[in-house]
């Protein structure tokens, strides 16, 4: 017997997007259907913007963005890595903020002992008044949060008004608290505020204040190809039309090839899926409300970004000018990924405010991101209801489709649900249902 038969006559399915989303979905679809993927950019999308960097006259890749992650909130992606062979390693981001005369504010690092871990100040941080005060409002504030994770109806409140309630100390806030949130969901600080106090807690009282972050030790190249096996990937083909074709789908892309599918899940952000659709008018006006912020990402050489005491110091360092809108945060490589220790410096600055000599950029790239709002939230409600009914045959995921901050985990976490939707098993969890 052919042994491609049995795969010839499973349905077809095609995945929009390689994000981690994309390949999530590609990899949990393969063993149910025929999967064929399509990705805009000239690469997997995940490492599409990844840069050559030559140090020693040693080429190493640099992902952009380096993505890190922290047990306790992304349960799925750790699962998926665990699953497909992905080695992960700890890595240290301890931080200093600084102001609009680089002036240093606070500067904090990390003990880890046994599996606790703590915080504590460093350097001139022993001895600022200011940095103790926030250290104390930081402990007031985590302590109430988790005692309101269980009490409080926090959905209805906004972030912004869950700070206010709370009486979060106002140097904690300002100083520490919106920075770090404003470059964890790559926003303003507006946008921090409008997030649904629940899901920003959720994150916040996780454990990644104590456990520490964990990045891929050999970064992207390794994890693509471990999701796109058997796989049909078609790089450089952007999609522009999927519609209703009979009982199938028609998908187009840009250069007018014209197939058709089973199935297809939309793997692109939500305002990409809405530009591609056609004939599911109520699913592109919930897309519509799925709000979004565009941002820039430098990866560069240049040490001048860094406070002049500070140089050297500390891997993520936050330059925080009063009256900006969001945080300008550059993370020196070299001491954040183990397999660039020792190098020369290296740092991504994400949201660059201040000028980055030209001669010292390897990189420019620019990225939008979804963001959440009560609103955001019940449209995405509808979109996954609109999944539920009988013959869909268009799926959506991506990381605005969880209730979670749209990070890496939202995304596996939207990828998962629509591949059970879709009947698939999900390894990791069929494998914890035997061992229990
Ligand atoms: C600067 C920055 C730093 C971040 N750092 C972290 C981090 O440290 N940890 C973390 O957990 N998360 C981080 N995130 C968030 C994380 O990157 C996202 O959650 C994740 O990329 C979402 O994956 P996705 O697959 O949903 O969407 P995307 O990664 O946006 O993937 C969508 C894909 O669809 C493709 N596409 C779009 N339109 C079309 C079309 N018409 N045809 C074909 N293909 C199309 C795009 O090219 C893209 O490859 C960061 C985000 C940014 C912007």
């Amino acid at each position: 017997m052919d042994p491609d038969a049995n795969h010839r006559h499973k349905p077809s399915l095609a995945v929009i997007g390689t994000g981690i989303a994309g390949l999530s979905a590609a990899y949990l679809l393969k063993e149910k259907f025929r999967v064929t993927v399509f990705e805009s950019q000239k690469r997997a999308g995940m490492g599409a913007h990844s840069v050559d960097y030559v140090s020693n006259g040693i080429t190493r890749k640099i992902d952009i963005p380096l993505r890190i992650f922290c047990r306790g909130y992304y349960e799925n992606l750790l699962a998926l890595y665990d699953h497909i062979g992905v080695e992960i390693v700890t890595s240290d981001h301890s931080g200093i903020f600084s102001d609009e005369t680089d002036r240093v504010m606070l500067h904090y690092g990390n003990v880890h002992w046994g599996p606790a871990h703590f915080s504590h100040p460093k350097g001139r941080s022993w001895l600022s008044p200011k940095a103790w005060a926030i250290g104390l409002q930081s402990r007031r504030f985590f302590t109430r949060a988790k005692r309101d994770m269980g009490q409080l109806n926090l959905a209805d409140l906004s972030f912004g008004e869950y700070l206010q309630q709370s009486g979060a100390g106002r140097d904690f806030v300002e100083t520490v608290l919106l920075p770090m949130m404003s470059v964890t969901c790559t926003c303003d600080y507006q946008a921090v505020r409008a997030y649904p106090a629940d899901i920003m807690l959720e994150y916040l009282t996780c454990g990644v204040r104590e456990i520490g972050i964990m990045s891929a030790a050999k970064g992207v190249d390794d994890i693509v190809p471990r999701m796109l096996v058997e796989a049909n990937l078609r790089t450089d083909c952007p999609v522009a039309l999927i519609e209703p074709h009979g009982q199938q789908l028609r998908v187009v892309t840009k250069d007018g090839a014209d197939e058709r599918f089973d199935h297809v899940v939309i793997a692109a952000q939500a305002q990409q899926a809405a530009a591609m659709i056609s004939g599911f008018d109520e699913r592109r006006a919930l897309l519509d409300r799925i709000p979004f912020e565009a941002s820039s990402m430098s990866v560069h050489t240049d040490q001048t970004i860094l406070p002049a005491p500070a140089q050297g110091l500390s891997p993520v360092s936050y330059h925080i000018p009063q009256g900006s809108s969001r945080a300008e945060v550059s993370v020196d490589l070299t001491k954040a990924i183990a397999r660039l220790a020792g190098q020369e410096t290296i740092f991504q600055t994400w949201n660059p405010m201040r000028r980055i000599a030209p001669n010292r950029e390897l990189a420019r790239v620019d990225f939008t991101r979804p963001t959440v709002t009560r609103d955001s939230r019940k449209a995405v409600n509808a979109l996954r209801e609109s999944q539920d009914q009988a013959g869909n045959r268009l799926w959506l995921c991506g990381s605005y489709m969880a209730e979670k901050i749209p990070l890496l985990e939202a995304a596996v976490d939207s990828s998962v649900a629509v591949a059970e939707q879709l009947g698939a098993a999900i390894p990791w969890k069929a494998s914890a249902a035997t061992a229990a």
